[in-house]
């Protein structure tokens, strides 16, 4: 499917979307109890296609859906507030814009991993129990974003399609990848929503704070040294920096 398309799909079904993200907000009240959920829903949602309970169309619509409905589910938790829809309004083209595009990509390539056997619908010789699902594939480098630290996103890449991993090349990491747009991101769009309150309750500054834990990437740290800057002005978490959807910094304002 092409991004025309599936922008055409997405516009069409907005709605819908509105009122199952508050509902998924309603079922699971946090941020990070939303993204548990949504990363089994990623594991359920690749069994269900290599099992072939779930045919391709069925299966890319229900990505594009469940994409849909948890980034905005993660800004309803952030906004919290009554004058939801109209904040929830101006997080969608956002959404759509940051999302849509590498989705399609990933579809194609899912695809394509199937049309010419690297994934095999059907194949049962793999069992995700003996997975550490959502984390690495067994016999293979724990890679933590600590250790990628400092090296850049081509080198990234390299390491990680040598393992199997980020490609999507086995069905346990499709799940792992999947979980990129269904779960991880519910960070970042949990602060878009808490941004856009704080946009509306007239604050003029912003700061990033960093976890300065080991996992903190070079970009995140170099955000949180920055200080206090004019609100706007700072990427959401995951955004602009190389632990993408991994990154779990926050933003204050005032
Ligand atoms: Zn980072
Ligand atoms: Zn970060």
């Amino acid at each position: 499917m092409d991004l025309l398309s599936l922008v055409g799909m997405a516009t069409k079904r907005r709605s819908d979307y509105f009122s199952q993200a508050q509902t998924l907000a309603k079922k699971y009240k946090s941020q990070p109890r939303l993204e548990e959920r949504m990363k089994a829903e990623s594991l359920g949602l690749v069994k269900g296609l290599r099992d072939k309970l779930m045919k391709w169309d069925e299966y890319q619509r229900t990505i594009l859906d469940k994409t849909l409905v948890s980034a905005l589910a993660a800004c309803i938790l952030g906004i919290k507030d009554d004058k939801t829809d109209r904040k929830l309004e101006k997080c969608w083209p956002i959404i759509v814009g940051d999302m849509l595009p590498p989705l399609v990509k990933f579809l194609a390539e899912t695809k394509e991993y199937i049309d010419s056997g690297v994934l095999r619908l059907g194949d049962q010789t793999v069992d995700f129990a003996d997975y550490n699902l959502l984390g690495a594939v067994p016999g293979a480098i724990d890679l933590g974003v600590d250790e990628i630290e400092g090296i850049n996103p081509e080198e990234e890449g390299v390491v990680e399609a040598s393992q199997g991993r980020a490609q999507g090349k086995t069905w346990p990491s499709l799940a792992d990848r999947l979980s990129r747009y269904l779960a991880t991101p519910t960070f970042s769009f949990y602060n878009l929503g808490q941004y856009m309150v704080a946009q509306d309750q007239g604050f003029k500054e912003m700061r990033r704070v960093v976890t300065g834990d080991k996992k903190m990437c070079i970009d995140c740290k170099n955000y949180g040294e920055q200080g206090w800057v004019p609100i706007g002005e700072m990427p959401m978490p995951g955004k602009g920096c190389r632990c993408h959807d991994r990154c779990r910094c926050f933003i204050e304002y005032r």
